[in-house]
């Protein structure tokens, strides 16, 4: 197995990956090799990170049309072949050889590190293990090399999951935050004692469990008001290849600065200032198959820039709180779908969908379409709702099984809550 510097690493021996990286990528890459020449930019020459944002950002629709241009090995050393989510537009491919997945494999050992899992737990991947899904594997590779029990159950079922967990014991689950709260709705059914159940942590992914202001998002609120687990945010994605991980302060994920370099830009793509919001760029740092250089995530989040009281010297970041492409403006307002979940969870109501269209002037408009059949006032929620948002929005009801086809599409490997119909 290839030795990784720790994450406690100097920001003079982060750079040298940076440097390293970037000298790799401009030798192997056909699209770095490309973008460098038409920029007339040597990587010998890139000694600050003003010089470093010089180069020029990469964006999904790059990755989308000019896919095999960024593999930087033969085509025959790759051994995984997986997908992005694609929660904007085609999801892209994307390959790892041999030591990819050794860098996959440490990238999760370390979020679980974070989390606080060891050698003597048992834990119950909730999540699916294929579908061309990068996740699943990884979490399975990681516990591997922690030399932790899994339970590889895959996705839904509450009943086989319940099944292994008293099998099992499985002390920590790897789920979705929302699909707890089915699980706790499949025990109550079913009179399982849940609450005295071997369960004490799950590592969470997906969604937010901090707002904007760094504290319990609704969702966590809830969660933990009905099942005391201890819920542990990370966030991660296909092309970051590297997971940022909440410790038990449950503050801010941590970032791995051995694995990716991270910066936060404005919309002129300069950083911004302490405590803004900006977008994620990430250089995810030692990869090999497909090397990233400056990647627009379009996840909007902030950095966090206190020491944590872990101890961990690395830096956090704070939750998603939208993603760019996906922020609404309605009537003078903007916002993301993400403070209208965040909203909808304070109301304690999951079965729903956002929806958003254009009128016929071209400006944003929203509607929620809720479950029929949880009897809901409508107007009442949608009061409750102007009083959280400020704004009002449309609310319709649609039929349960209608929600359900397009709250988890079949292509999907995540249920889909926001719907964006909008001419672009
Ligand atoms: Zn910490």
């Amino acid at each position: 197995m290839k030795d990784f510097l720790s994450p406690e690493l100097s920001n003079q021996q982060q750079w040298q990956l940076v440097k390293q990286h970037l000298e790799y990528a401009s030798r192997k890459s056909p699209f770095y090799q490309r973008l460098f020449k038409a920029k007339n930019i040597q990587v010998s020459t890139i000694k600050t990170e003003a010089d470093f944002r010089r180069i020029p950002i990469t964006t999904k629709e790059h990755l989308q049309r000019q896919n095999l241009d960024f593999l930087a090995v033969d085509y025959t050393e790759i051994i995984d072949h997986v997908t992005t989510s694609g929660t904007l537009g085609n999801p892209v491919n994307f390959m790892l050889n041999e030591a990819d997945l050794q860098r996959l494999t440490y990238n999760e050992y370390e979020s679980f590190m974070i989390a606080g899992v060891t050698k003597n737990d048992v834990v119950q991947i909730t999540t699916t293990l294929d579908r061309r899904f990068m996740a699943g594997m990884a979490y399975y590779l990681g516990l591997r090399k922690l030399g932790a029990g899994i339970v590889r159950t895959g996705s839904g079922l509450p009943g086989l999951q319940w099944d292994s967990i008293q099998r099992f014991k499985s002390k920590y689950l790897v789920a979705v935050p929302s699909f707890l709260l089915k699980l706790i709705d499949f025990a109550q059914q079913n009179a399982i004692d849940y609450r005295s159940s071997s369960v004490k942590g799950v590592i969470c992914i997906g969604e937010s469990l901090l707002n904007e202001k760094l504290e319990d998002s609704a969702l966590r609120k809830r969660i933990k008001d009905l099942w005391d687990v201890e819920l542990f945010s990370t966030y991660a994605s296909t092309e970051m290849a590297t997971a940022f991980t909440e410790c038990e302060l449950h503050k801010g994920n941590h970032i791995l600065p051995n694995l990716i370099y991270t910066e936060i830009l404005d919309e002129n793509g300069n950083p911004v200032e302490n405590g803004e919001a900006g977008e994620l760029v990430v250089t995810p740092l030692q990869v090999e198959s497909m090397p990233l250089i400056r990647y627009a995530t379009g996840d909007m989040v902030m950095r966090i820039e206190e020491k944590c009281i872990c101890g961990r010297t690395s830096g956090r970041i704070g939750p998603v709180l939208g993603r760019k492409k996906q922020m609404l403006k309605i009537k003078g307002t903007s916002l993301y779908p993400q403070h209208i979940q965040e909203a909808m969870n304070t109301l304690g109501i999951s079965d729903y969908i956002i929806e958003a269209k254009n009128d016929e002037f071209g400006n944003d408009q929203v509607c929620i379409k809720i479950s029929e059949g949880i009897g809901l006032n409508l107007v009442q929620v949608q009061n409750k709702l102007r009083d959280q948002l400020q704004i009002k929005l449309e609310i319709q009801q649609l039929s349960a099984s209608i929600l359900l086809q397009k709250k988890f599409p079949k292509e999907s490997r995540k249920p889909v809550i926001f719907h964006d119909l909008r001419s672009i």
